[in-house]
């Protein structure tokens, strides 16, 4: 097929990656194309690992014909033939962690324009020189502060940290920082030599003892006397203040738990020097309209533009540099604001954002970008965001599109599906089920095809989900609660039902969520918290009650189940224990003296020497990301021969792994530990998954109902508060519906349930709605409404209302 240059098309012939069923498909250039299907049909599979992934095989080609050899290695998206390919841009939401010195600014590529801003057009103190534009980047040499580095955080232990328990004596163990076992004891016995009372509560010790103690650096030698019933000499024995231990830990020890341990002792606050700017005080001299760059980067983009706007609409005259600058930057700050991303400052870790805001600055990077003929692919760019929030979203990608691109759309949201020009419906199942194209075409066409979930749910075929809201039984009162954006603010949370918290983007939904009522209840059942840096952060609540309501805490995330290839579903969900066990029963095993641990891919008897378990080699490309390729000894099997020996009904340990959960249900039936699992797995929807695909692999959405399937399979009558943030983002309607059922049943059990939400479905569902806002940042951050679905959608002021109150109709 040679290409003709009006055929306005492109062609893809024979796509076979993953679960496609040699698919053929024409897919119009110039257009908004959105590829539906429920989860795990296929459509990741052809928009990103065939379509993607064959642009990006020819970029790197035309641009390093030396790494074909290595491309060749790692292989090309399993397709006959694509022809009319433009070069294509992904803008996913799900892999890659952010790197937590990226930030806001980094992201949009502002910082940049920023810092060119301060070097050039800045006032400086008079007599000062001009700085260049790295000096205003705390990630460079030239700018970062000589204290902390240009982290603008320092590391420091904390008297309530050292000593958690100030009634107890240093021989009781009061310093909880010092090391344990004999260094400990020897640290004590060094100061009971130095005449301090070893037997005295730690709070009666004078304040000068207990300073030194902890922060000295100094470090004297004391003679340690041999104890009565010993027959040693003695010997010196050296000081060490708990501060200088910490501190020694954390540079210096290889043990990774020695350093987790020390973390437990420190705190993160704002460097001194820089006052959390991570630059010099020369960078931080220069001002524009009065401000300084760090001033500005802790500003919210509202406040950003208010700031430069006048500067950009001075005359050219008065500094040309500074208007055209500022007025690149309002205009590009604008777009962020349009988007309902005002409430970000430049300065915010990429890591603290939501993958929907993520995104969100991504694609409005691109719309700067001023690339044309290019091929955007996307992953549900609707996802996390309320229906408000939406239609700007939709409205930029409409400019993308017109500015000469083509958009290929992975999305569930039937919504924004209705916006598409052209639909391509993958079906009809999951996995081996699925990877059939079932329509492509205008979207009106879709109505059609009898066997498309995507068409029930987009013309109104589907049973609706009905639902009679429950009686709640009790509350959980919080008073004055106090953080990011919610000031102050007071909400009753009903026991016993299921809860939906809504409200725009940046309302205060998971601070409220995820956070505060996540942390008083895990305080509440005295566990330790999830995230370590949190660990300080004082609940700000005034008063909490009904705590005592609820005797486990789960919060289903959509974080991944693991970070690196070696954990899997069969490892999470703890089943493979179960298969480990029944490998090591036959008889082939037990003649050979294979135990369980031999069938693990972690440990060195079992597993395949080359790639030691991982089933994968990493092949380094020269200027380009690294890849990975199959193991060239087992083929990704990941095991050795010999284990591979031993089979139970004709299957090796490694044949179990490549196994979907459906085959898995089937041929594990007879053993409960695994079949129990993999019941609970289906019921969720995850039916199609391979045992060991690798939880790297793992969408946050599948990887959140992997969670929850664990979760319900050892489910019992409770008083569990369960929190969920967005179960539904992701998940095709058809999908959603299953998860609501299960998640109803947790309910039906006793259990409390409050999900992040903005899915309408899922919150006309819900026995009680939360709304925050009004709107994101200072415009949130207060209850606006709650009550009923019903109540909530005739509720004034509330973002949410008008669009549940559709839903509702
Ligand atoms: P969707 O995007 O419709 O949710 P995917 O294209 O991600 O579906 O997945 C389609 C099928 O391919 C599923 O059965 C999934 O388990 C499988 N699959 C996805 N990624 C991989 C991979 N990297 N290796 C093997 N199989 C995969
Ligand atoms: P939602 O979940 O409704 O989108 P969030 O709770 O994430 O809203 O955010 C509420 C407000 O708190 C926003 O103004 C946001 O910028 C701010 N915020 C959230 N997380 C952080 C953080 N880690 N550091 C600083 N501000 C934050
Ligand atoms: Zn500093
Ligand atoms: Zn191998």
């Amino acid at each position: 097929m040679t290409h003709d240059p009006s055929d306005t098309f492109v062609h893809v012939r024979g796509a076979s990656e993953h679960n496609l069923r040699d698919v053929d498909v024409d897919i119009p250039r110039d257009a908004m194309v959105a590829f539906t299907g429920v989860s795990g049909s296929g459509k990741s599979s052809l928009a990103f690992g065939t379509l993607y992934a064959e642009a990006q095989r020819r970029y790197f080609e035309s641009v390093a014909p030396y790494a074909r050899r290595l491309l060749q290695q790692v292989g090309a998206p399993h397709v006959q033939e694509i022809t009319g390919l433009p070069p294509a841009v992904a803008l996913q939401q799900r892999r890659g962690a952010p790197s937590s010195r990226s930030t806001v600014g980094t992201i949009t590529t502002l910082s940049n324009l920023l810092r060119m801003l301060y070097s050039r057009a800045g006032t400086y103190p008079s007599g000062a020189a001009h700085l260049a534009a790295e000096a205003f980047s705390p990630n460079t040499a030239a700018g970062a502060c000589l204290r902390c580095h240009g982290l603008g955080v320092v590391h420091d232990v904390a008297e309530d940290l050292l000593v958690p328990d100030p009634s107890l004596s240093i021989r009781e163990g009061a310093i909880a920082a010092w090391p344990g076992a004999w260094q400990g004891a020897n640290l004590r016995s060094i100061v009971s030599g130095l005449d301090i009372d070893i037997e005295k509560p730690w709070g009666r010790l004078r304040k000068k003892d207990r300073d030194w103690l902890l922060y000295t650096d100094e470090q004297p030698s004391v003679l340690i006397k041999p104890q009565r019933d010993r027959v040693d000499h003695g010997y010196y024995g050296k000081f060490w203040s708990a501060r200088k231990h910490v501190m020694h830990v954390l540079a210096d020890s290889t043990s990774e738990r020695m350093r987790e341990r020390a973390l437990r002792f420190v705190r993160s606050v704002p460097c001194p020097e820089c006052l959390g700017s991570g630059l010099r005080p020369e960078a931080l001299a220069v001002t524009v309209a009065g401000w300084s760059i760090a001033e500005i980067n802790a500003m919210s983009f509202a406040e950003v533009v208010a700031v430069l706007r006048p500067v950009a609409e001075l005359p050219q005259e008065t500094n040309e540099v500074a208007v055209r600058i500022c007025a690149d930057l309002v205009a590009r700050i604008e777009v962020l604001l349009d988007l309902g991303l005002g409430y970000l400052s430049l300065g915010r870790s990429s890591t603290t954002l939501s993958p929907g805001e993520a995104q969100r600055l991504r694609i409005a990077t691109q719309l700067r970008s001023g690339l044309f003929g290019v091929v955007y692919v996307l992953d549900e760019p609707s996802a996390g965001l309320h229906p408000a929030d939406a239609e700007p979203l939709l409205d930029v990608l409409a400019r993308l599109k017109a500015s000469g691109n083509t958009l290929f759309v992975v999305e569930h949201d039937m919504d924004v599906v209705r916006r598409a020009d052209w639909v391509i419906d993958i079906g009809p199942d999951a996995g081996e089920g699925g990877g059939r194209v079932l329509y492509s075409g205008p979207v009106a066409g879709l109505e059609a095809i009898e066997e498309s979930a995507t068409s029930r749910y987009l013309f109104g075929r589907a049973e609706p989900l009905d639902h009679t809201p429950r009686a709640p039984h009790g509350h959980l009162h919080l008073r004055g609660v106090s953080r990011h954006n919610l000031t102050d603010v007071s909400v009753d949370i009903p026991l016993c039902v299921l809860t939906a918290v809504t409200g725009v983007s940046g309302s205060g939904k998971s601070t409220l969520v995820t956070q505060v009522l996540a942390e008083l209840v895990r305080c509440h059942l005295g566990l330790a918290p999830e995230d370590p840096d949190q660990a300080d952060l004082e609940v700000d609540v005034e008063d909490a009650s009904g705590l005592e309501s609820f005797d486990r805490l789960v919060l289903v995330d959509q974080r991944p189940i693991g970070r690196t290839p070696r954990s899997n579903l069969a490892t999470y969900t703890g089943m493979f224990d179960a298969v480990r066990k029944l490998y090591a029963a036959t008889d082939e095993a037990k003649a050979r003296g294979y135990g369980a641990g031999r069938f693990s891919f972690n440990v060195a008897e079992g597993r395949c020497e080359t790639c030691q378990g991982e089933g994968f080699v990493a092949v380094e490309l020269l200027f380009l990301p690294g890849t990975y390729a199959a193991c060239p000894t087992c083929h990704g099997s990941r095991y050795n021969a010999e284990t591979l020996e031993v089979t139970y009904e004709g299957k090796t340990v490694a044949d179990v792994l490549s196994m979907t959960v459906d085959d898995a249900a089937r041929f594990l039936a007879d053993v409960p530990a695994a079949s129990r699992s993999l019941e609970t797995l289906r019921e969720v929807g995850l039916g199609y998954l391979r045992l060991g695909q690798p939880a790297t692999e793992l969408s946050g959405g599948e990887a959140q109902r992997i969670k929850l399937a664990t979760e319900l399979q050892r489910a019992r009558r409770g008083h569990a508060l369960y929190l969920l943030d967005e179960p539904t983002a992701g998940l095709h309607p058809a999908d959603i519906a299953l998860l609501l059922r299960q998640l109803h049943l947790l309910v039906d059990a006793g259990n409390t349930v409050v999900l992040v939400e903005h899915d309408l479905d899922t919150i006309a569902t819900a026995d009680w709605v939360i709304d925050l806002g009004p709107g994101g940042g200072d415009a949130g951050g207060r209850v606006v409404a709650a009550g009923t679905p019903t109540d909530v959608a005739s509720a004034a002021g509330s973002a949410t209302a008008p669009y549940l109150a559709r839903r509702l109709a």
